[in-house]
């Protein structure tokens, strides 16, 4: 640890607090994530340990570069590459405000972009993010996004609380995990792509600010609820309850109304309430609303 000097707190997360620090030897500029476990008698779990250095061989420009894992004293400390911010105190800075929403929108098509390629990535390596909000997507001022936080939800498991109790967020988690689907798989950070989408196109008011299935229930952008043979699966998980259906006509032109026609179709795809129909990653970079995109 006396390799880094601790320069000032950047953030506190679902598992425990970052800090901006300098290398003292390179004068790397990097931040240091203190992990807080609950059980502090059993220190890291070996099983976690295992999970987060596999992380360190997950290099993609679009994934934060996990440099380290420093664990000594029963305490764990991961070395990421140092980010300007991240998009959700973006979406809060006064810039954005002052600029009516219009430097978001020009880098939306390129957040989202960006967004997939590095989900992409690491679902071809079959490793799932779990957790993909506004706070764990990093952005550098030159227009970067990067993934942050990914794996972690494995190593640890899904996160409910925040190290200080407070309750996470689940406003992006897909109806089939809210209803307790136990099986994974990479749909569930397609729906939480979806999720944030919408939320860029709308200049960083969040899709479902919800704070359960009920609310969720009033999701208008659900229509591909008729009852077929997939959707009798989903009322068959444990904590299924039945909501309200809305017609397959309701537009999306309401709900995200700065988006392109084809940007809604890939909203919608993304916004599969069956998980076995949502969009992959992959997929998504190959749909039209990217056809006009050049990556730089
Ligand atoms: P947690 O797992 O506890 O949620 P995060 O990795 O999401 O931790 O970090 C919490 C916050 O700290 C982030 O939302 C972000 O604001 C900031 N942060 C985390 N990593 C970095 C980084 N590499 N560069 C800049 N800021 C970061
Ligand atoms: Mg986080």
């Amino acid at each position: 640890m006396q390799k880094y000097e601790k320069l000032e707190k950047i953030g506190e997360g679902t598992y425990g607090t970052v800090f901006k620090a300098k290398n003292r030897e390179t004068h790397e500029i990097v931040a240091l994530k203190r992990v807080r476990l609950d059980d502090d008698d059993e220190g890291v779990p070996s099983s976690a340990l295992r999970e987060i250095c596999l992380l360190k061989e997950l290099k993609h420009k679009n994934i934060v570069r996990l440099h380290d894992v420093l664990h000594s004293d029963k305490k764990l400390t991961l070395v990421f590459e140092y980010c300007d911010q991240d998009l959700k105190k973006y979406f809060d800075s006064s810039t954005v405000r002052c600029f009516l929403s219009k430097p978001l929108l020009s880098h939306l098509q390129s957040f989202m972009y960006q967004l997939l390629k590095g989900l992409a990535f690491c679902h071809s390596r079959n490793v799932l993010h779990r957790d993909l909000k506004p706070q764990n997507l990093l952005i550098n001022r030159n227009g970067e996004l990067k993934l942050a936080d990914f794996g972690l939800a494995r190593a640890f498991g899904i996160p409910v609380r925040c190290y200080s109790a407070e309750v996470v967020t689940l406003w992006y988690r897909p109806p089939d995990v809210l209803f307790g689907a136990k099986l994974y798989s990479t749909s569930i950070d397609m729906w939480s792509a979806g999720c944030i989408f919408a939320e860029l196109a709308n200049a960083g008011r969040p899709l479902f600010p919800g704070n359960d299935v009920l609310i969720l229930g009033t999701n208008e952008l659900c229509s591909d609820r008729t009852i077929d043979l997939q959707w009798q699966t989903m009322t068959k998980l444990p904590d299924y309850k039945p909501y309200p259906m809305y017609p397959a006509t309701t537009s999306l032109v309401n709900v995200v109304p700065k988006l392109s026609s084809t940007g809604r179709d890939l909203l919608q795809n993304l916004l599969k309430c069956n998980p076995v129909q949502r969009i992959s990653a992959e997929e998504a970079l190959q749909h039209p609303y990217f056809a006009d995109f050049c990556p730089p």
